[in-house]
């Protein structure tokens, strides 16, 4: 591993999807006395010390979840490394995980949540292992479904590495069924996504799995 060096700029744009939200003060202020109005009609008591502010920390805790919408500058950055080819390029695999992620289901724009499993097979490029957790927060922090954030993780890494190959593997709790359902246990949603030779062979994702602490092919 030698040189760092910045990924073209429009190609990254393109990928990360970067755009600065533009919300003022008064705005913010006006979204405020909306959450006010619907809070005390569905029953929630402003005029308390504990929930005087409620509406105000709603509308910042909202802003804050889907911050993933401007893009993390930190992710820019990738290094070169030496493809030798053999099996060390197509069977040689970086896997993090597992990584934390919480997201608003942009269907009812309410919590889910669970972890994400992040592996690829590198070519020229590599990028920081920490770089994978912000990859991942990135298209978590949005208003998304659990499908997208998995294509979008691997479809950024191969746009940003050109690697032999990416797995993507995600399980979450989706709060939106849970929170209204009468089930005991509460299910957890698995999505998987293969691109390169994770795709045509099935040992690798096999060994993912494994790797993963996920003998069972995330069947936990
Ligand atoms: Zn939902
Ligand atoms: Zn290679």
């Amino acid at each position: 591993m030698a040189l760092e060096y910045d990924i073209d700029e429009e190609q990254i744009q393109h990928a990360l999807h970067l755009y600065p939200r533009h919300v003022s003060e008064e705005q913010m202020q006006t979204f405020e006395r909306y959450m006010a109005e619907i809070f005390t009609a569905f029953g929630l008591d402003l005029n308390t010390p504990a929930t005087r502010e409620t509406p105000r920390r709603y509308i910042r805790a909202l802003f804050d979840s889907t911050e993933g919408y401007e893009g993390d500058p930190k992710l820019l950055t990738v290094f070169e490394t030496e493809c030798r080819g053999g099996p060390d390029c197509r069977l040689s695999q970086v896997i993090e995980g597992p990584i934390h992620f919480y997201s608003l289901c942009e269907h009812h724009a309410l919590p889910f949540h669970g972890h994400a499993y992040v592996g690829y097979i590198a070519h020229e490029h590599i990028i920081g292992i920490s770089k994978l957790t912000r990859l991942v927060r990135l298209f978590a922090r949005r208003f998304s479904v659990q499908e997208r954030i998995g294509q979008q993780i691997a479809d950024t890494l191969e746009e940003m590495l050109s690697p032999h190959g990416v797995a993507v593997y995600l399980e979450a709790h989706h709060l939106c069924t849970e929170m209204r359902g009468v089930r005991a246990v509460s299910p957890i949603t698995r999505t998987t996504f293969w691109r390169g030779n994770y795709d045509t062979d099935a040992s690798l994702r096999a060994e993912f799995f494994v790797a993963c602490g996920l003998p069972r092919g995330g069947q936990t």
